[in-house]
């Protein structure tokens, strides 16, 4: 079936032309109905197969078919300050003829801007927890003809952090709304919580047995950690052309990691939370527009970004939390895209690796390197031995905190 034939409004259908959006894909096929109809979801699809305009499309058509514009009726909560300008950017898109307005809120940036657009009206707003409740506590949201919530990246929405702060929210909104969850993870304990919020059952759509996305090619290699740098250059130097996207452990370390790199000549883009706002959003831009194309980051990039020509992810470190790893692969392999991802495992982190095994209830590929090549990376790095760097890395390992809340 395509978009065409879909009972869906005209202005909605011609800017998925635009989009170049004819079919959609599995989760969207699924989903769509169940939303027009008002129905609660909760719904459960690998990364990058399309879940943003899942909910966004039928979303957008039912605020149409109330005339109403400019009233506050959709509130999407995301993790962070990123996804909440790609998943306004979305709505934007695919309501461009509409007359519906989206506004992305977030922290970091001056809140006189975002108050000035929300008293000229908005339909649909995109909000990182933080920001929402700071501007909801200043009475600044109206938030009484609310009649969908969606938590995309639910489970992480979910998680410990902002589920107070979410109950809270709840409260406020109308009775009788809609709810929808998406995330490519959930577990037990998330799926209970998300039955509290909403009062009917919440249908499951679509839920894969393996949660890595079957675009993704992805290994692992038995690297220690003194030794990682090495073979993140030799990667880095033997694809000169690839769109190469690192997730360290720490803010700390992927300073250090891109320093590594600079020293052997390979200009790298860093982004995390410990970065100006302003500063976040132009590096993912000049990563995205192709100007640099290695990024080093944290897991604040991990979920939901966007970026469909990453070709390589490099896990330099393992994630501390299992569903993380399914979340990193995710940023490649994208839509019709195929992506390959490796991550470098050291005798400490063997742990977290069969964490994550358990978690993705499959065997990751071990990718052999023989002793004489592991040895021949090590000898040929065009870095000058500094030992100096090692003990600011152990030194960075041994006071940066391990677990942080994060707060957007
Ligand atoms: P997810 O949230 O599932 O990880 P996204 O919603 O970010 O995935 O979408 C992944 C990519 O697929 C985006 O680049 C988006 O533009 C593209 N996409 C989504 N739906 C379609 C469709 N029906 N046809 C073609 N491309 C699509
Ligand atoms: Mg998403």
């Amino acid at each position: 079936m395509k978009f065409a034939q879909y009972h869906i409004d005209p202005a909605i259908k011609e800017s998925l032309e635009e989009l170049g959006f004819r079919k959609p894909t599995d989760i969207q096929y699924k989903a769509i109905p169940s939303i027009l109809k008002g129905e609660d979801v909760l719904a459960i699809a690998q990364t990058g197969t399309g879940k943003t305009a899942a909910f966004a499309i039928p979303v957008a058509d039912r605020l149409l078919r109330k005339r109403q514009l400019n009233v506050l009726r959709c509130l999407v909560m995301v993790p962070t300050r990123e996804l909440a300008v790609q998943i306004a950017t979305v709505f934007r898109d695919i309501t461009r003829h509409t007359g519906l307005k989206v506004l992305g809120l977030f922290g970091g940036v001056g809140q006189d801007p975002q108050i000035g657009a929300l008293k000229n009206g908005v339909d649909i707003l995109v909000a990182t927890p933080g920001r929402l409740f700071d501007l909801s506590h200043q009475g600044h949201l109206a938030l009484a003809h609310i009649e969908v919530l969606i938590l995309d990246e639910a489970d992480h929405m979910l998680d410990l952090g902002f589920l107070t702060d979410i109950n809270d929210l709840v409260r406020k909104l109308p009775t009788r709304r809609q709810t929808l969850f998406f995330s490519a993870t959930i577990n037990e304990r998330i799926k209970e919580l998300a039955y509290r919020i909403v009062k009917k059952p919440i249908r499951i759509q679509l839920s894969p047995k393996d949660p890595v996305s079957k675009n993704v090619d992805h290994a692992f290699a038995r690297i220690e950690m003194d030794d990682k740098r090495f073979f993140l250059e030799k990667l880095l130097k033997e694809r000169p052309e690839a769109k190469v996207l690192v997730f360290v452990r720490t803010k700390l370390r992927a300073d250090r990691v891109a320093a590594a790199m600079q020293r052997v000549g390979i200009d790298a883009l860093v982004m995390h939370s410990g970065k100006e706002q302003t500063d976040r959003l132009k590096v993912l831009t000049s990563f995205r527009e192709g100007q640099s194309r290695l990024l080093i980051t944290t897991d604040v990039n991990a979920r939901g970004i966007d970026i469909p020509d990453v070709d390589y992810v490099v896990n330099y470190d393992l994630p501390d939390h299992p569903e993380s790893y399914v979340h990193r692969v995710g940023r490649t392999g994208r839509g019709v895209k195929r992506g390959e991802a490796i991550s470098f495992v050291s005798k400490e982190e063997q742990p977290l690796l069969d964490a994550i095994e358990a978690y993705t209830g499959t065997d990751i590929k071990e990718r052999n390197i023989d002793t004489e090549s592991y040895r021949l990376t090590v000898a040929e790095t065009e870095d000058t031995p500094n030992d100096n760097w090692r003990k600011l890395l152990e030194e960075a390992a041994a006071t940066e905190p391990k677990k942080r809340k994060k707060k957007s």
